[in-house]
């Protein structure tokens, strides 16, 4: 009998909201204005919990080329497909060694709930066949486990635009931008109580004619993607490696007199010949031992570690 994994499904919805008063200054944004989906009980976690295991995600904007799934993006369809990429490719720019959106270079299905694809286009219902909200500009469905070993790994998220809006191309890329942000594991900070001008807030406070509107990831959402990916294969620290500090503890102390000693005579030993041939004899021997053991007692010593 195999057991069914449990799945959640997280339905971020992004509402418009009118502009306001011409005279609003642009808000500071903290760094820290960031949220993530949640996939436990927490509705703000302050981890992230939501993750593409394999941070090369295909989509396909494609969709906004065809007639059902076109959308009034204030240019033609290949100017909103272009803008829809663009969006992927500002994400792939700001999260370099961490996540990319990687255009899917074979056939997706619109709303497949389980190709692990992220099909985007424009709908008059959800890919649930639920109804938009009001206001609702566009919807992210992700899909995950919500339990059990695999908790949190992104199964599936897919991206409808509301076809009962005309957006401006600024407004629409904007839109995308913020959708993708979902795709990738982000939520609503002002949801959170972190209410500021990120591409992330759930309601875009600002027309793309004002100074304050945001189309692009700020540094606020770039720091929550990267919270959730980690870089990958990230080069270590260079450790400085004190002379006779075999076991990189930062000083030199008795425990790497002994480790010395075991080195000279052939035994394992934290020890290189940067930390622990500490007379540059080209050889670890005991006499550096005695060396590190002299440092470790405060007494007089040679470091001339090659
Ligand atoms: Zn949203």
């Amino acid at each position: 009998m195999t057991t069914l994994p449990r799945l959640l499904l997280a339905l971020l919805a992004c509402v418009a909201l009118a502009a306001p008063a011409a005279s609003q200054t642009c808000p500071v944004v903290p760094d820290d204005a960031f949220a993530f989906i949640n996939a436990g009980s927490d509705e703000c976690p302050a981890n992230p919990e939501v993750f593409w295991t394999d941070a090369a995600v295909p989509y396909d904007c494609s969709f906004l080329a065809n007639g059902p799934n076109a959308i009034d993006c204030g240019g033609d369809a290949s100017a909103c497909v272009a803008l829809c990429e663009d969006a992927a490719n500002v994400w792939n720019a700001d999260l370099p060694g961490r996540f990319t959106f990687v255009a899917a270079d074979d056939t997706v299905d619109f709303c497949d709930p389980g190709d692990g694809k992220v099909s985007i286009g424009g709908t008059t219902t959800l890919c649930d066949g639920s109804a938009y909200g009001s206001r609702v500009l566009a919807v992210t469905l992700s899909i995950f486990y919500s339990g059990g070993l695999q908790a949190g790994q992104l199964i599936d998220a897919n991206i409808t635009i509301n076809q009962a809006f005309q957006f401006s191309q600024p407004g629409f890329q904007a839109t995308l931008g913020h959708e993708l942000g979902h795709a990738l594991g982000l939520s609503h900070p002002d949801q959170c109580s972190d209410d500021f001008n990120v591409l992330m807030r759930s309601a875009s406070l600002f027309t793309p004619q004002s100074e304050c509107f945001v189309v692009d990831p700020t540094t606020a959402d770039i720091r929550g993607a990267e919270r959730i990916y980690p870089v990958v294969n990230p080069t270590p620290n260079p450790t400085p490696g004190v002379c006779g500090d075999a076991d990189l503890s930062g000083v030199v102390t008795v425990t790497d007199g002994v480790q010395v000693l075991r080195a000279s005579a052939g035994l394992s030993s934290s020890c290189t010949a940067a930390r622990c041939d500490v007379d540059g004899s080209g050889a670890i021997t005991v006499t550096d031992g005695v060396n590190v053991l002299r440092s470790a007692a405060g007494l007089s010593s040679i470091a001339a570690c090659p």
